[in-house]
């Protein structure tokens, strides 16, 4: 009996083509702002005239974006969706699109439109005019923020740069544009709760700023209360920083030396034969000292946290599922331990 032939699988011969950009968009219960995020974003990528990918990060949404997420991609073939299992928080989002992105650029983006998708052409041209690697969004109006939110991240961007130095550019937040070797240098990094506005300056990659009106959202709500923001910040300083470990040495000596100060002259008043009458001094140091070490603690128990996820090695988030791997032609090569694995980033 002879053999049949098998057909050659001709979508497998075929080498993929790889796209120029992938665009990486984390979404958490967006369903209002989708059909509109996809409108806007789709016209000026197609105009760039090169292959690309949008690579919607689809972080445990509970409304209905996956399914709205699924709609746009019959119609949309360079729209890619990751699932991930469970909430994992904005930055692990992007992290997990990050590790799965196949660009030679890799742009991040909210799915808001806060971030305007026309300025990704500027920040694609600036890239390669300037010949660098990153390229920061940087917004320069806030106007369309709270005066709450514009006070704290005043206050948040000089706290972290008097901390790391000058190299975390004013008002970036994650929108932004990174070459392949970039994006690889934050793969590769083990670290747990990154905070990639701060990670990605830190990494030393030549950089150029495309300043943007940072929009209204255009609809839906915001996914970050004060929580988060304060979430956000713990993790940027602990994460840096161990200036809030050395601040306890501080208080201990600043609290030594007014203790001093108190027992000199309490030694002079019993000497003197006037003794100190009330307790109310007593009441407030007793107070103000345990304060101090409450405080001092806490800042210790945020470095322990850190420490104890590290060591766990737990993954930042878990994908689900990813079209691409669903894709007809099959799955690419997964790289070991990604597809469909836990990675180690956030
Ligand atoms: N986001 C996310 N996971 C979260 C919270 C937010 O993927 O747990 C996404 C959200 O869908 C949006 C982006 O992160 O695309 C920024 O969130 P948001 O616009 O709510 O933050 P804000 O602009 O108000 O700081
Ligand atoms: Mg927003």
């Amino acid at each position: 009996m002879t053999a049949v032939p098998s057909t050659p699988d001709v979508t497998r011969d075929v080498a993929p083509v790889l796209p120029v950009l992938s665009v990486v968009v984390p979404v958490y219960n967006e369903e209002d702002v989708l059909p509109l995020f996809a409108q806007r974003l789709r016209p000026v990528l197609d105009a760039l005239g090169e292959p690309y990918e949008v690579v919607c990060v689809d972080d445990g949404s509970r409304d209905a974006s996956p399914v709205i997420l699924q709609r746009e991609r019959r119609t949309w073939p360079q729209l890619r969706v990751v699932r991930l299992r469970a909430n994992a928080g904005h930055q692990a989002a992007i992290s997990a699109g990050l590790a799965r992105a196949r660009g030679a650029w890799v742009a991040t983006l909210d799915a808001d439109l806060q971030d305007p998708p026309e300025v990704l052409p500027d920040m694609l041209g600036a890239a390669r005019a300037e010949r660098v690697d990153v390229v920061y969004g940087v917004r320069n109006d806030r106007s369309t923020d709270s005066a709450f939110k514009r006070l704290t991240a005043r206050m948040y961007y000089r706290v972290m740069r008097r901390l790391l130095g000058g190299h975390v550019p004013d008002d970036a937040g994650d929108f932004r544009l990174m070459s392949r070797a970039t994006v690889d240098a934050v793969n590769a990094l083990p670290e747990h709760n990154r905070v990639l506005r701060l990670v990605v300056p830190a990494l030393g990659f030549p950089d150029a700023k495309v300043g943007y009106r940072r929009e209204e959202r255009a609809a839906g709500k915001t996914k970050y209360p004060l929580s988060r923001m304060i979430r956000l910040s713990v993790d940027s300083l602990t994460g840096f920083s161990v200036a809030p470990l050395r601040l306890a040495t501080w208080f201990g000596l600043g609290g030594a030396l007014v203790t001093g100060l108190f027992l000199a002259g309490a030694v002079v008043a019993y000497l003197s034969g006037h003794v100190i009458p009330g307790w109310t001094s007593i009441a407030v140091v007793v107070a103000g000292v345990g304060a101090v070490q409450l405080l001092c603690l806490g800042m210790l128990g945020e470095y322990v946290g850190r420490l104890y996820t590290q060591m766990q090695g737990r993954p930042a988030y878990y994908v689900a599922h990813d079209s691409l791997d669903a894709a007809p032609g099959g799955p690419e090569p997964a790289p070991a331990g990604r597809a469909g694995t836990p990675t180690l980033a956030r």
